[in-house]
């Protein structure tokens, strides 16, 4: 059997804080890209992985106040 990783980024734009997401990309902190909503141009301050959510009780609170 083979095993496949697949990296799944969750975007949410500053501006309109509509969600959108990306597969088998490496974003990193500092790179900017539009949001396909309202056409923003976001940057990218932080990068949280689901194991820091988990370290910082995200599944207790809205994960968009972690
Ligand atoms: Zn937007």
């Amino acid at each position: 059997m083979k095993v496949a990783l697949e990296f799944l980024y969750h975007f949410r734009c500053d501006n309109c804080r509509a969600w959108w997401s990306q597969a088998d990309i490496e974003p990193k902190e500092g790179d900017r890209l539009y949001c396909p909503s309202c056409g923003e141009l976001n940057t990218i301050d932080r990068i949280q992985t689901f194991r820091d959510s988990a370290r910082n009780s995200c599944l207790k609170v809205v994960p968009d106040q972690c």
